[in-house]
Parts: C-alpha cells; structure tokens; sequence
C-alpha cells in the first residue's frame, strides 16, 4: 500500500500532473493558495532519522508547510467546503472537498444498511486547536472525564501529557488537514453498546472501502504511543497519507511553537509519538 502511495506520488512528480485523488498540483510552479504560503513563510527540514527503513518520501513543495501545520484560513481556501447541515450536528463546519466527496460516498451507503454518520468535528486550524489547547492548560477548560484541571500539574511536561490524552498541540492535529472528522459522539463507550456500537461496526467493516481508517485504535503493543483511543476520529487516507508523508520530512519538533507550553514539544518528542503514533494501518 505504502510503496504503491509513493509510487504514484513519485510519478506524478515527475510528469508534472495532479495526483487524480486531490486538487493540489505537484508542480510547484502551479499557482495555488497552498502554494503561495508556501513560498512565503515556511523552512523546511529534512528528517530522516524517524525511519530509515522506508522508502524516500519525494518532496512536494506544493503542500506549504504552514498548511501541514493548520496555519491557514480554510475559509478563503478554495481546497475547502463548508458541510452540508445534513451531515454535521451545527453548521460552519469544513472539510477539504476530496473527504468531503469521500464521506458522502460513505454516508449514502451507510444510510442504506439504516446507519446515520454525523459530523461532530472537522477542519480546525491551529488557531482553532490553539483556543482548545491553551484553555485546557490554563485551566478554563475541563479535561475529558478529568474534573481536575490541567493547570493544576505543575511540572510542564507532565501538563503537557495529560491534556495530549485526547488534544493534540496546535500544529500537530490531523484535523489541520481537511481530512479527518469525528463522528457521532465523543466517547468511546457510546460506541460499545446498542446503536453506537451498530454505527462502530458498520465502520470499521466499511469505512475503509471509501478511503477511511481509524488513527487512533487502543494502545498496546501495535500501538504504544500517541492518543488514547478514539472510536470516532476517522482518517482519509488518500489524501492525509500525503499531507502525512510531507509532515514527516519536512517538520521537527522545533517546529512546533506559539503556544503556552509549546516548549515541552521537544521533549515528548511530540511528532514521532503524537503524529505518527497511530494505527499502522493509517500510515
Ligand atoms: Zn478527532
């Protein structure tokens, strides 16, 4: 799967046509809104040393790194779509139009076996991922399941870890990307009995036939680091595998700044064990 992606993202480089599953040119000298921040505001870096093993993941320098990061307005990006308010619990919700396409392929089939998908949650910028992480470690906002606020642990670091259970530090969120969404509740028990569990099912028997896969499944040995569990929190593969590929060569941990606690990023080594600690079924 994995050396397939790069295949068709290395061809596509070198003959200088858009990938068939997304808008955004691979040839940089495109004009593009992705494009344009690019040239302006972002360095790049090359990591290597994340996994050696794999294959070389090509450049593709029509994705900004400001955009891998979240730092855009998905509302004056033409990439993006607002969600119909059929699919979403309130309106004002976007999505890069590819997932968008993709969950309505979904929805539609899931509605003919009588499972209803809503989206709960879709782009955030970093920004947006920025009001939820400084109120958690300020203390105005409550942590899930957790009366205690997080401003309350002193040490900055173990502040850090208990907020990143289930938020991601801004610049490091899949949902920066237009390709992730959560869907029909936020707790994992909802999934586990009756109705929840019908609509769980369905998805992970499913969701993969229309580009979707599950980031965050249970720690363990599969999977050790990153995220407790989300049973809600789906992936578009075709697309974030992509945006996923660049993060991973072209972003450190130093990277990631501009925000209270920010600097505990290095030493949590907050990409390699929040970005890439997911379901290796998803990368
Ligand atoms: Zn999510």
């Amino acid at each position: 799967m994995r050396k397939t992606v790069l295949w068709i993202g290395s061809a596509c480089l070198f003959l200088l046509v858009a990938c068939n599953t997304t808008s955004a040119p691979a040839d940089e000298t495109v004009s593009s809104p992705l494009a344009k921040q690019t040239a302006v505001t972002h360095s790049d870096h090359q990591t290597t040393d994340m996994d050696a093993s794999l294959p070389e993941i090509k450049m593709d320098s029509s994705i900004a790194t400001t955009h891998l990061m979240g730092k855009f307005d998905p509302l004056k990006d033409n990439d993006f779509v607002e969600i119909e308010i059929q699919y979403a619990d309130r309106p004002g919700q976007l999505l890069h139009q590819e997932t968008y396409a993709a969950f309505i392929r979904m929805y539609e089939a899931a509605q003919k076996e009588d499972i209803k998908l809503i989206i709960k949650s879709a782009t955030r910028n970093f920004s947006a991922q920025k009001a939820i992480w400084e109120g958690k470690w300020n203390g105005k906002r409550l942590l899930e399941g957790n009366i205690n606020a997080a401003e309350k642990i002193k040490d900055p670091v173990q502040r850090a870890l208990k907020i990143l259970e289930y938020s991601s530090m801004p610049g490091t969120s899949r949902h920066h990307w237009g390709t992730d969404i959560d869907l029909n509740a936020f707790v994992n028990s909802y999934f586990e009995k009756g109705k929840g569990k019908k609509e769980y099912d369905w998805l992970v028997a499913n969701a993969a036939d229309f580009g979707f896969c599950q980031p965050y499944t249970p720690k363990g040995p599969n999977r050790p680091e990153g995220y407790n569990e989300e049973k809600w929190h789906w992936s578009y593969l075709p697309l974030a595998t992509r945006l996923s590929d660049q993060y991973k060569i072209r972003l450190t941990d130093t990277d990631i700044s501009g925000f209270d606690g920010a600097k505990t990023a290095p030493e949590i080594g907050i990409i390699k064990k929040y970005v890439f600690g997911i379901n290796h079924h998803c990368l």
